[in-house]
């Protein structure tokens, strides 16, 4: 099971330095194994390539060449995959290529500083890492205005859980989402990611504003575009950090209370029932619930929670107590044939639960229902100072 953590740092010299570098091997790699089968009919093996043109490489760490030869083959071998349907890998024009290392040429030190192995002579690459724990791969590839890191986990589910519950899970926008455990209940409070998104949303229109005013292509246009992604990028950071808090609470206070499986609503019904507003609400509702969802998932899955999708129709509609559907106004849900009154989010979570319990029993529910305990995020006692960290992340 892979684990793969994904985040911006700033550009160095170095960093644009060994990308060319690693494209221009690409390339070459790209143009002598296409040669050798067009001119003696020949497939170049990986180790033949590795030895003629990785193998002490004037600018690129040894073990980072022979996974440029590692990518060529790879893209070579889903091609052969796939019936050599599609294209070969044989654009020989990259100007960009993605620099990866693995374990050998990983470190996590411990003041929390990743170091990427370099030629000999050369600094390191230092990066301010976001865990505690050390990657068994990292690649760094060019984005816009800046570079991508990512790193990848190799991660065993491990048996966390003691507990026998079982717990249902409604997630939703106004709290992001909602736990029953059939004893009691929990949220987890949005309001963070919407202040996020709603401050994505004016920046982005904002710089989009300045940018209709300049003259398309020229240098000012040029500039304010990088800027706009590079800030853009910067909340996509902040949004995704929070997320992985978020997720990993909800993941603690399960295993707080013993839960052993749990039910979750399919995604895409949640985004059936968000207030879009415009495309770029859209899609980022998608990214953001998509990523909550899916970190979910394999949170719960690591600390050895089984998971199952329940189809959402008409959990958030039934009374859990008596079945009797009602579309539910505001944020509370009041049965109007047998008095039930809870809160919306947990009827919802309670209906799930029920789904994948596969129980028809809706009587003894707790008084919980109705007053939740909550859980907000406050960004300035846990969050401020690790994402302060994390955006001013740079090379050392
Ligand atoms: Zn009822």
């Amino acid at each position: 099971m892979y684990l793969t953590r994904k985040f911006h740092i700033e550009g160095t010299d170095q960093l644009e330095r060994l990308s060319r570098s690693s494209a221009d091997l690409w390339n070459q790699i790209c143009k002598w194994y296409w040669r050798t089968v067009d001119r003696q009919n020949h497939w170049l093996s990986k180790t033949a390539m590795r030895r003629w043109h990785c193998k002490g490489h004037d600018v690129l760490p040894s073990q980072t060449a022979q996974e440029v030869a590692e990518q060529f083959y790879e893209a070579v071998s889903s091609w052969h995959d796939n019936d050599r349907r599609g294209n070969p890998p044989k654009r020989c024009d990259k100007e960009y290529n993605v620099l990866r290392w693995t374990y050998q040429g990983v470190t996590l030190r411990d003041d929390g500083v990743l170091r990427l192995s370099t030629k000999r002579g050369e600094d390191s690459i230092l990066i301010d890492w976001p865990v505690d724990e050390e990657p068994r791969t990292v690649e760094i590839g060019k984005s816009s205005g800046g570079f991508v890191v990512r790193a990848q986990y190799d991660t065993e589910p491990v048996d966390r859980t003691t507990g026998d519950k079982i717990a249902g899970i409604d997630l939703g926008e106004k709290h992001l989402a909602a736990v029953f455990t059939g004893q009691d209940a929990f949220t987890i409070n949005g309001g963070e990611l919407r202040a996020l998104r709603h401050y994505q949303n004016s920046l982005k229109a904002k710089l989009d504003a300045k940018i209709d005013r300049k003259e398309r292509g020229s240098s000012r246009w040029t500039k304010l575009v990088q800027t706009k992604n590079k800030q853009l990028d910067h909340i996509d950071n902040k949004i995704t950090d929070l997320l992985h808090k978020l997720s990993r609470k909800v993941v603690e206070m399960l295993l707080e209370r013993r839960v052993s499986a749990i039910g979750i609503g399919d995604v895409r019904g949640i985004r059936d029932r968000i207030d879009y507003g415009s495309q770029m609400n859209q899609r980022l509702h998608q990214w953001a619930y998509g990523e909550f969802d899916r970190m979910v998932e394999y949170k719960a899955k690591l600390a050895g929670i089984t998971v199952n999708r329940v189809d959402e129709a008409y959990t958030s509609q039934e009374c859990p107590q008596c079945g009797h559907r009602k579309k539910p106004s505001g944020r509370d849900y009041t049965c109007s044939e047998c008095g039930f009154h809870g809160h919306r989010d947990v009827v919802g979570a309670a209906n799930i639960r029920r789904k994948y319990v596969g129980s028809e029993d809706r009587s003894r529910l707790p008084g919980v229902m109705a007053s939740p305990s909550g859980v907000r995020f406050h960004p300035h006692l846990s969050c401020s100072s690790r994402s302060e960290r994390k955006t001013n992340r740079q090379f050392a």
